[in-house]
């Protein structure tokens, strides 16, 4: 009997989804560079065995799976997926679907679908989610592709993605790089959702003084309430954590540097370029970057002192019950850009992203699961075309409801001087958004001022200049 899919790359991720999708009743070749990974991996997978063909060449490996072969490749991403992809076409046959499970850019992941076209072999860039545990039992998984393609492996990788209650966390999403995109703006949600909890902690800890333990109390709390996620879950169990060395709480003994491997920059980026504002995304991507200048802080600390009050003032108790609708308002702007920069992505790409869709495969095998995704894809199945999630019925009330509670912590924040540049983001988008008569009156004179650029009125007349004469003549 020959393998329903291939695998080659059996490092961390690889090993982990290919058991995974032993495990769910597939059959599976693998196949890694190193021959060596190949035979550690198969003497470790015990009871699954029987559904592994390991193998040690390339030939070996083509001829174990049912064709048209899907071979999904979990290699390091960059340059070694185009080697391979490169090495691949010598060996497959017409039809037959080469998937790139990496978190690859899909930028690349669109050359590289380009690249193969007229070669008789179609390529899917898969984004999986939910790092090593999410592989080996159920990841988030968003496909880009042509539908033929993805119709050859749907029953497989449905076996094997996290479900939200009986719903498989998987779908189509468009051609080409649509997962890939998909799983970008998800990582840079997930920067915007981190920075917002860091933010929410840094707020406990330094403006009402609160221990780890208390803050982890805090977060117990809100789990059980709307703000249910796995980041405040994880962000209750590390902050209760003790440091096994010196008694401490773990996270008062860890540097406050975080590093990122990119992707939640890529999202920024992309942001930019299609020219819609993810301003919390971008916050989360700076207050990152800014964290890893630990020596130039300190030095500036030592400078410029800490400013404002430094204690949050007031009832501390009510104080708290504002965090949990400001962290939830920060949240609704976080994912009201992530999707808004998702809809004009599918508009400039042409995928027809469907966004009731990605919310519900988000729900369950993911970092950024929450209930709070459930809400999401009821608000797009209710409204599928809805211009902003904000303007749905329902996330429209939830703004409302919640905007006063995070103008006051981005207020009482400001005056203690301390840092909430995600938070504060979201609360200055809601309120651009919503104000139907802005300020750009005036930077469109002064662009007409000093370069003629004209303006429209608000009247409609015929006239795109104003009575300034020529202000470069002045200049
Ligand atoms: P690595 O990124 O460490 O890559 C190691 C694997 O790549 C090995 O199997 C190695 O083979 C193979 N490899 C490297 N160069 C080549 C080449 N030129 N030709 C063939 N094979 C090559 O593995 P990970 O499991 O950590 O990650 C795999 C992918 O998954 C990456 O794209 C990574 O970014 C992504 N990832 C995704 C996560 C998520 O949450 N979704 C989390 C972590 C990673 P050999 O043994 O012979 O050296």
């Amino acid at each position: 009997q020959q393998a329903e899919i291939g695998l080659i790359g059996l490092a961390v991720m690889g090993s982990n989804l290919a058991l995974n999708i032993a495990e769910k009743g597939n059959r599976i070749a693998v196949f890694n560079r190193s021959p060596d990974k190949t035979r550690t991996f198969y003497a470790e997978a015990g009871a699954l065995q029987d559904r592994i063909v390991p193998c040690e060449s390339l030939e070996a490996f083509v001829a174990a799976i049912r064709p048209p072969r899907p071979v999904i490749i979990m290699v390091k991403a960059g340059d070694p997926v185009d080697e391979l992809i490169a090495t691949l076409r010598n060996y497959l046959s017409e039809g037959d679907i080469i998937i790139d499970a990496g978190n690859a850019n899909f930028r690349d992941t669109i050359a590289r679908f380009k690249g193969l076209e007229g070669s008789g072999l179609t390529f899917i860039g898969m984004g999986v989610s939910g790092g090593e545990e999410g592989a080996r039992h159920g990841p988030s998984i968003m496909v880009g592709g042509t539908e033929e393609s993805w119709k050859r492996v749907e029953p497989v990788l449905t076996s094997i993605a996290a479900k939200y209650k009986d719903d498989p966390c998987v779908a189509w999403l468009g051609e080409n790089g649509a997962g890939h995109f998909v799983k970008t703006i998800h990582n840079g949600i997930e920067y915007a959702d981190m920075q917002m909890i860091a933010e929410i902690y840094g707020l406990l800890r330094d403006g009402l003084g609160y221990s780890a333990k208390a803050c982890s109390e805090v977060f117990s709390l809100w789990n059980t309430r709307r703000l249910n996620s796995y980041l405040i879950e994880i962000s209750e169990t590390v902050l209760a954590a003790t440091d096994p060395v010196t008694g401490q709480a773990m996270v008062d003994v860890i540097v406050d540097k975080a590093g990122q491997k990119g992707t939640g920059k890529w999202s920024a980026i992309e942001a930019l370029n299609l020219g819609i504002p993810a301003t919390a995304i971008e916050a989360a991507v700076a207050a990152r970057s800014l964290s890893s200048f630990k020596t130039k802080r300190m030095d500036a600390e030592a400078i410029l002192g800490l400013p404002g009050t430094g204690r949050i003032a007031g009832d501390a108790d009510a104080f708290v019950a504002d965090l949990e609708l400001a962290l939830l308002a920060g949240k609704i702007g976080a994912y009201a850009q992530g999707f808004a920069v998702m809809a004009e992505a599918s508009r400039e790409f042409g995928w027809s992203l469907p966004m009731p869709t990605i919310a519900r495969i988000w729900r369950a095998g993911c970092i950024i699961r929450s209930q709070f995704l459930d809400e999401i894809t009821s608000a797009f199945t209710a409204m599928p075309d809805a211009d902003n999630l904000i303007v749905t019925p329902a996330f429209a009330a939830m703004v409302q409801e919640t905007d006063g509670a995070l103008r006051r912590v981005v207020a009482s924040a400001a005056l203690a001087g301390l840092p909430v540049p995600a938070l504060a983001s979201a609360l200055a988008y809601f309120d651009t958004y919503r104000r139907g008569r802005g300020t750009a009156n005036l930077i469109q004179a002064q662009r007409d001022f000093f370069g003629a650029h004209g303006f429209d009125r608000i009247d409609g007349l015929d006239k795109h200049h104003g009575p300034w004469g020529s202000g470069l003549a002045d200049f």
